[in-house]
């Protein structure tokens, strides 16, 4: 996951002014040094280090936080806020061409996932717009790139123009631009190639292909893990072939998060998506502020909300909604909720989008056992209905007959329901809109 270091750096600084009723000019000053050293630390570029902390401190020293009573939550807010305008303030919607087709031209180093970009696009637009695309596979340097791309495309069901590695890529984007436009897809997505590091011919290349195609949209992927690399890969593509956005692959794996902070600052060109992991629908819309929320350690409520509702079933929410409204919320529902978070993904990374779980030191390297859900399913499913439906009939003895039958120590069947009984009382709260009590959550 992300931005680990920064996240607790970044609450550790800020916790301490916590502890203050009033900060000083001082007290600030030590704050800005502290989220300096972290962002630095972060692999965030230097500049952009040295102009973020300038802004912020510069507003800190204002009226709003010395004289306020809560100096810390103000500090967070001007904080997050600077980290939303960093990274481009809003989501950049991948641009579109009026009339059919849009054209999509991906560049970027080999191995920063321009490949896998190219089919995971694909499938978005085939599934969230209904579109036809068609994808080009023009790099013919990297050793399998083609098959790579074909196979892509059985898999996720869209076709994959080719004509192997022998012809010029120049001419493969002018035969399958011309296939794309008679078979009407809407969408012409050209794989490009790499190379190991920016040459001249690679650049006269794709500047080639840019001149054909005359692309809406030249995305430019590039690889999250290698930190300041990939600032300065972003910042040598779009000046030779003027980029129009990023996708910054491997956020799963970059535990710093350097490139995603300093992107746009450095190049002026958005990130409009990130990959965040191997599978074709590890694509998401970047949003500046989601991620500011992340790195804060404030969780992504949204983006878990949006993977909750793909998965869910928009009736069963609703319901599910009110039943926490009315603390009717019971094991049933409990069961159904565990199985649906089952389909939505590792759940180390679930847990990371609530609110103050980020830095939980209780979920510090944790490593979320499939089996404990079973586990937990399993007590559940050794009670009666009744009990079910109505968790204060769980007294003693019942609770030992539950142990017996599901096999699980009474102190585990006894933590579950604690644990239950404390989640419907947070439920509850929360969706009455009063989150009093959650804000000691934040960066503490
Ligand atoms: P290309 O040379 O730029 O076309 O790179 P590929 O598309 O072949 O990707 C290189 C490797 O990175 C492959 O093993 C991909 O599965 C992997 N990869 C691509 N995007 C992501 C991502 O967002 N997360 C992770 N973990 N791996 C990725």
């Amino acid at each position: 996951m992300a931005f680990e270091g920064l996240t607790e750096r970044l609450q550790n600084a800020i916790s301490k002014l916590r502890r203050k009723g009033k900060v000083s000019e001082a007290d600030v000053k030590e704050v800005m040094r502290e989220i300096r050293l972290a962002l630095l630390e972060a692999d965030v570029n230097f500049k952009v280090v040295k102009d973020f902390v300038k802004t912020v401190r510069t507003r800190a020293v204002g009226a709003e936080v010395l004289e306020s009573l809560t100096p810390a939550q103000q500090i967070v807010k001007i904080v997050n806020e600077e980290l939303v305008k960093v990274m481009g303030q809003e989501a950049s919607p991948l641009n579109k061409s009026p009339k059919i087709p849009t054209i999509i031209m991906m560049v970027g180093l080999q191995g920063a996932g321009k490949t896998t970009t190219a089919g995971k696009l694909a499938l978005k637009l085939k599934e969230e717009q209904h579109a036809r695309p068609l994808l080009i596979a023009a790099d013919v340097y990297r050793p399998a790139a083609v098959d790579q791309l074909k196979i892509l495309g059985q898999n996720i069901d869209v076709p994959v123009f080719e004509m192997g590695t022998d012809v010029n890529p120049v001419e493969i984007v002018r035969q399958g631009l011309a296939l794309g436009k008679e078979k009407k897809n809407d969408y012409i997505i050209i794989d490009t190639a790499g190379r190991l590091q920016i040459d001249e011919r690679l650049m006269n290349e794709l500047a080639q292909i840019k001149e054909l195609s005359q692309p809406n949209e030249i995305l430019l992927t590039v690889d999250a893990m290698t930190g300041q690399n990939a600032v300065e890969v972003a910042d040598g593509f779009n000046s030779q072939l003027d980029v129009t956005g990023v996708v910054l692959t491997k956020l799963d794996g970059d535990t710093r998060g350097g490139a995603a902070l300093s992107i746009r600052a450095v190049t002026g060109k958005p990130i409009k998506f990130i990959g965040q992991g191997e599978k074709m629908t590890d694509l998401d819309v970047f949003y500046p502020d989601r991620m500011a929320s992340r790195i804060l350690g404030m969780g992504d409520m949204l983006t878990l909300i949006e993977k909750a509702q793909k998965d869910f079933d928009e009736k069963k929410a609703a319901e599910m909604a009110a039943k926490m409204r009315e603390n009717s919320f019971d094991f049933n529902d409990f069961l159904d909720q565990m199985e649906q978070v089952q389909n939505m993904g590792p759940l180390e990374d679930i847990i990371k989008m609530i609110p103050g779980m980020a830095n939980n030191p209780a979920l510090k390297n944790m490593n979320v056992d499939p089996k404990d859900i079973e586990r937990t399913k399993a007590i559940v499913y050794s009670m009666t209905p009744a009990e079910r439906e109505n968790p204060d009939l769980l007294n003693p003895s019942r609770r030992r007959r539950i142990a017996a039958g599901c096999g699980r120590p009474i102190q585990e069947v006894n933590r579950m329901i604690k644990q239950f009984k404390q989640m419907r009382e947070m439920m509850k709260k929360m969706s009455n809109g009063n989150f009093a009590g959650m804000e000691g959550l934040l960066g503490n």
